[in-house]
């Protein structure tokens, strides 16, 4: 079969392949993967089929009809996985910024009945035909960023109705797009108004009538375990719950206090543990030991609270906890997709090199949705997901701060 997309001239050619495959990266394994120089990759259909040094390729498998990008020596990389987004919601807080800027916290904030809250009554209201909208203008814009696959939670309903609306929203835009979309659900947001002080009961709500009924629609359940949200013993029984019905599980802990969430759901199996600023050694160790679990770091969300703890990030590595990189795009504490910046925060603040924080939004953030088997690196039988940067070294990616390196979006062996 000739090939039916050949970028040809990569100056540097991030595989991301190289270490093993068993398992996601971790300690030096991290930045233990294959860069080529002066090579190709090829495509047929919407899988990779060969890449190598530029000697090694087969001109007979170039016809007319395979389109030839000539990258002239810039680097090519893996599509970028988003890992941890809340796409779907209405209306926005910028009104809120400005009490941020005057001292208020997050929490203050969600107990007042802002925060979380205030995006649910609008997303309750807004006609299913705008949330689609809005969804669809994100994703517009995290594809010009690189993304390829990214993960959407539901969880501004916190009623039945509403969480499932916003599940099948994320679900039709992923039909009506290129960008992969993996919805999990999200109703253990926050506890909603009216279960005010009862939040064991809302989880049984949960877990008893609707969990059932996403069955086949979303492929994780997640959790927010914090102060003001939901305890560590309430949070192990619904995720043991939600994992007996079928669901891969995922878990918000250690954002804002040390109460052991992210050494729980480890242990029972989750895919990835999420946020991981107060995670102390000890339970980043449980983590570790836990095997494939991937703890998710989310360091443009500390930057946008203003919040002088970071997760650490230096520290897991070292521990070998699998790490990934994400945005946590959402209209509260994170109103940014631009994943670039968030793996140039991750370098400057939680002291990873360029080429680990590579792998963090890539392979390991693959393995975070349990899909690294199909993306997360450049290899010969993987999904043809692949970015030609306007750089021609991986050093400039977090060196350039704040800029989008993208120069074309490859989606299934399709350019976008
Ligand atoms: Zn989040």
């Amino acid at each position: 079969m000739p090939y039916s997309l050949l970028i040809r001239n990569c100056g540097q050619l991030l595989t991301l392949a190289g270490g093993p495959t068993d398992q996601p990266l971790r300690g030096a394994a991290l930045a233990d993967w294959h860069i080529l120089e002066n090579a190709f990759v090829a495509c047929e259909g919407d899988k990779i089929v060969a890449l190598g040094p530029m000697s090694a390729l087969d001109e007979t498998q170039v016809t007319a009809a395979t389109t030839v990008l000539n990258a002239q020596g810039r680097v090519v990389m893996p599509g970028l996985v988003e890992c941890h987004t809340h796409l779907v919601f209405a209306g926005n807080r910028a009104h809120e910024f400005q009490r941020k800027l005057q001292g208020e916290s997050y929490l203050d904030i969600l107990a007042s009945g802002g925060g979380i809250l205030s995006t649910v009554r609008a997303t309750r209201v807004a006609p299913e035909a705008e949330l689609l909208a809005n969804a669809l203008r994100h994703l517009h814009d995290f594809r010009r960023y690189g993304i390829t696959t990214l993960e959407a939670k539901s969880g501004y309903g916190l009623d039945k109705e509403t969480e499932l609306r916003l599940v099948r929203v994320a679900r039709e835009a992923g039909r009506r797009q290129p960008v992969r979309v993996v919805p999990t659900f999200l109703g253990a947001h926050v506890v909603p108004p009216e279960y005010k002080g009862r939040p064991a009961d809302y989880l049984d709500f949960l877990a008893a009538d609707v969990l059932p009924a996403l069955q086949g629609e979303a492929e994780f359940v997640d959790i927010f375990c914090e102060e003001g949200a939901f305890s560590v013993e309430d949070s192990r029984r619904y995720l043991e719950k939600a994992r007996a019905l079928g669901f891969g599980l995922k878990i918000h802990a250690e954002q804002l206090h040390d109460l052991g969430g992210c050494a729980m759901a480890a242990e029972l199996g989750a895919v990835s543990v999420d946020h991981c600023d107060y995670l102390s050694a000890a339970d980043a160790a449980r983590v570790a030991a836990a095997g494939r679990t991937v703890a998710v770091l989310l360091p443009l969300v500390p930057l946008f609270l203003r919040q002088e703890q970071y997760a650490p990030g230096r520290q897991l590595i070292g521990q070998g906890v699998p790490v990934a990189i994400s945005t946590d795009f959402n209209p509260g504490s994170c109103p940014s997709k631009n994943l670039w910046l968030a793996l140039s925060m991750a370098c400057l603040k939680m002291g990873f090199t360029p080429k680990e924080a590579l792998a963090a939004v890539t392979l390991n953030a693959a393995w975070a949705l349990d899909l690294a088997a199909e993306i997360g690196s450049l290899e010969a039988g993987k999904r043809a997901d692949i970015l030609v940067l306007d750089v021609r070294d991986y050093q400039e990616i977090p060196y350039w701060l704040g800029e989008n390196p993208v120069q074309t979006v490859i989606i299934g062996g399709q350019v976008v």
